[in-house]
């Protein structure tokens, strides 16, 4: 794709950052053997505060976007968290969505939902435990994260959305139960490619399993057929079960790159703006809000950003390209 057609895209969706902690250490996110016990997290003064997030959100709105998710790190772990969602939703028109790894959902869904909160996207690589703690390399039961899943459609943040990272040998061998289990739940699965994202996760591309081959194997169980987009830059592949049993979505960011509809922003917890998941360096946008920056001047600054924007990482994938060094994913937010 001629680098001209990257620079037209429209902003439409910012994910925020809200802490780089987490109480899990997925294989492809967080290996323990990097983010152990010392492993030096953001200060809480590094953070943004609630008001600071509040205040760069309505300078994206200022430029087109329609779509917030909160993200980490583990999104819920960030104390009130429930209060910066009150505040986001004071603004007109948002989609106010949030991606937790669930550990939290069954205390929290109800206030979350009562704060605005739209819908939640839950993450879960495996139904089974033993293959769970083989991902996430912490104890926790899956009936647990199923609890919270639970609690965020009682409370109506639906429909829920539910992640799966499928990395081929870990845990491959769950596509087709975790397609059984979400089949007919009214809850949405959707299969994710494992991606090269940060320095720290060993990625190699044979560990990838392709979506065609994730759909053609859910498929031969359950048949399914292709279905319409949402929306133009949709980044999920939607189909449907045929038997009238909901649907599933695909990303495939290795195998069938969609950068060319590629609408994203991203800011980090500690005020960086990415423009791209795999990019090396941010925009410090903290600094510019600590220092009083008014909104059209923040506003400005963002469009700035935006327009000089020639990102397609996905489509220049390489082996190369994967050994560069890029940021986390508990940084940046996925
Ligand atoms: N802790 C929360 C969670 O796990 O849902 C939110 C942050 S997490 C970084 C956001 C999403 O990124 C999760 O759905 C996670 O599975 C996904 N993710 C993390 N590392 C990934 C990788 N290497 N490839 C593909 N997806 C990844
Ligand atoms: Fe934590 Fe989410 Fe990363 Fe897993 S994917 S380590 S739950 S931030
Ligand atoms: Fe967007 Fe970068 Fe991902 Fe391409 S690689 S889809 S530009 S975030």
């Amino acid at each position: 794709m001629p680098v001209q057609d990257t620079l037209s895209r429209p902003l439409r969706d910012l994910r925020i950052s809200v802490t780089d902690r987490c109480n899990f250490r997925c294989v492809y996110c967080m290996p323990k053997t990097v983010f152990g016990r010392d492993y030096s997290f953001l200060d809480r003064k590094e953070l943004l505060t609630f008001e600071e997030i509040a205040t760069l959100a309505r300078a994206f709105v200022a430029n087109g976007v329609e779509k917030i998710r909160l993200t980490g790190g583990e999104p819920l772990l960030r104390r009130d968290i429930e209060r910066l969602v009150a505040m986001l939703a004071e603004i007109p028109g948002l989609d106010l969505t949030l991606t937790t790894n669930g550990t939290l959902l069954p205390q929290k869904a109800e206030a979350l939902r009562a704060a605005g909160l739209t819908r939640v996207t839950v993450s879960l690589d495996s139904n089974d435990d033993a293959v769970f703690k083989a991902m996430n390399d912490v104890d926790f039961p899956v009936e647990r994260v199923l609890e919270g899943i639970e609690a965020a459609a009682a409370a109506g943040l639906t429909p829920v959305k539910v992640n799966m990272v499928v990395k081929r040998g870990v845990n491959d061998a769950s596509i087709v139960p975790m397609a059984r289990l979400f089949h007919g739940s009214g809850h949405i699965l959707r299969l994710i490619e494992y991606m090269d994202v940060g320095a720290t996760n060993g990625w190699r591309l044979d560990e990838v399993v392709p979506a065609a081959e994730i759909v053609q194997r859910i498929s031969a169980e359950l048949p399914l057929e292709p279905a319409a987009q949402n929306y133009p830059g949709e980044v999920a592949r939607r189909w449907r079960y045929r038997d009238g049993g909901g649907e599933i979505g695909v990303i495939a960011s290795v195998t069938q790159a969609f950068c060319h509809d590629c609408t994203r922003a991203r800011i980090s917890a500690e005020g960086k703006l990415f423009t791209c998941l795999f990019a090396q360096r941010g925009t410090d946008l903290r600094a510019l809000v600590r220092r009083g920056a008014a909104d059209d001047e923040l506003a400005a600054a963002v469009a700035g950003v935006w327009r000089g924007r020639a990102d397609r990482y996905s489509e220049i994938r390489s082996s190369e390209t994967a050994a560069v060094p890029k940021i986390e994913m508990s940084y940046i937010g996925g």
